[in-house]
């Protein structure tokens, strides 16, 4: 086995602390990552607290990983010592249904594995995520990383962005398109990001007045402050398209309503308690509501390249491992410019 280290949570209540743990002996298939940054979601919180349910200690979050390969197994194809390499939030799938077959691994129809508070296939050895020094993974799930960006911006594109890029690019949002982006933080600041590249109108729909220079900075042509219910009248039937990356408790019925006729609410924040919808929110204006899970392993490449392309990263504040609690606390306040990344060298 390969020693390692990270900082993990051990219940629900207590800070994040120093953990050593092993990672597997390389496998035929498998790349072993040196981890140099990884980027904090809001989901680590959510696992780290149990607000979904089901946490299974410990925990070492982090699924927004990039590093540098140290090794290879004796069949890999796709790396070899030194290349840039990076992880997102799935680590393995059963590669043969339906689904994993059209790429689509984050909907597997067997249970796609987690990169942390997850079981590997054998349903039994827990998997430990990027707020570590190193990790072994088959080469199927890592993803090359464009040479042209600072990897610091890169980290949270295997979360933030795909989460974010896969939604806009599945409803095809574009030119002659309204969105609402709802919610700055890290899923938020991608969204704006690409749909803007992506050529539609979009509008930053924030509780946060002090985030609205940086929106339009980010790419957003308007801004309207939820709490402000003049602003909010006026968006009644506007849009196309609702992005939702809320991470808490909401009100969705004032956003479904600010949906056209045939417009959609596409869900990807996950609050800790169930969306109360009232049914006329849906059928006045045959509105809808879709969700998506992350995206696929060659859609999340795809992205990667885009980003590459377009030279788009995500913003960031990078923090030594020791502040991770203070920065979960200021991510609950919505005290995040757009994604915190963890220097992994401070480890
Ligand atoms: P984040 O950085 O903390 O951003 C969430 C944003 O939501 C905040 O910056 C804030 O933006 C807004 N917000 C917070 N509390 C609010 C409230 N009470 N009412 C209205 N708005 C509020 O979180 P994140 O990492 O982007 O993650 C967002 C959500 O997506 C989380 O629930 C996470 O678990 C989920 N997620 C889902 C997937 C998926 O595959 N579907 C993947 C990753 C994450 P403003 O200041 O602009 O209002
Ligand atoms: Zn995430
Ligand atoms: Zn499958």
């Amino acid at each position: 086995m390969i020693s390692a280290k990270g900082y993990a949570a051990h219940n629900s209540r207590e800070p994040l602390a120093p953990f050593a743990f092993e990672r597997r002996e390389l496998g035929p298939s498998d790349v072993h990552i040196d981890i140099l940054y990884c980027g904090v979601c809001h989901s680590d919180i959510h696992q780290v607290r149990d607000e979904w349910g089901g946490s299974m200690y410990p925990i070492v979050p982090g699924h927004e990983i990039v590093g540098r390969v140290i090794d290879v197994g004796s069949s890999v194809k796709k790396f070899k010592k030194g290349d840039l390499a990076a992880i997102g939030c799935m680590v393995d799938s059963c590669r043969e249904c339906e689904n994993c077959r059209q790429g689509l691994e984050q909907y597997c129809k067997k249970g796609s594995v987690g990169t942390y508070n997850s079981y590997e296939r054998d349903g039994k050895t827990p998997t430990y995520g990027g707020y570590s020094n190193k990790i072994v993974t088959h080469e199927y799930f890592v993803l090359r990383v464009p040479e042209n960006l600072p990897l610091e911006g890169v980290a949270p594109l295997l979360c933030a962005g795909i989460t974010t890029y896969s939604p806009l690019r599945y409803w095809k949002v574009g030119k002659g398109h309204r969105v609402g982006i709802l919610g700055l933080g890290g899923l938020g600041h991608m969204a704006v990001k690409f749909a803007a590249a992506f050529g539609a109108e979009v509008t930053m729909l924030s509780t946060s007045p002090s985030k609205e220079a940086d929106s339009k900075k980010l790419g957003a042509h308007k801004f309207v402050l939820t709490s402000n219910k003049d602003s909010t009248k006026i968006l009644r039937g506007y849009f196309d398209f609702i992005l939702d990356t809320v991470s808490a408790v909401h009100d969705h019925g004032m956003f479904l309503s600010m949906l056209n006729t045939n417009g959609t609410l596409i869900v990807v924040g996950v609050p800790p308690s169930p969306a109360q919808i009232s049914e006329f929110s849906l059928i006045g204006n045959r509105r809808s509501i879709g969700g998506s899970l992350i995206g696929g392993i060659p859609e999340t490449q795809e992205m990667l390249n885009f980003c590459g392309d377009f030279n788009i990263v995500s913003e960031v504040e990078v923090i030594p491992i020791k502040k991770i609690n203070e920065a979960y606390e200021r991510m609950l306040k919505g005290d995040v410019r757009y994604r915190f990344v963890i220097d992994m060298k401070t480890l």
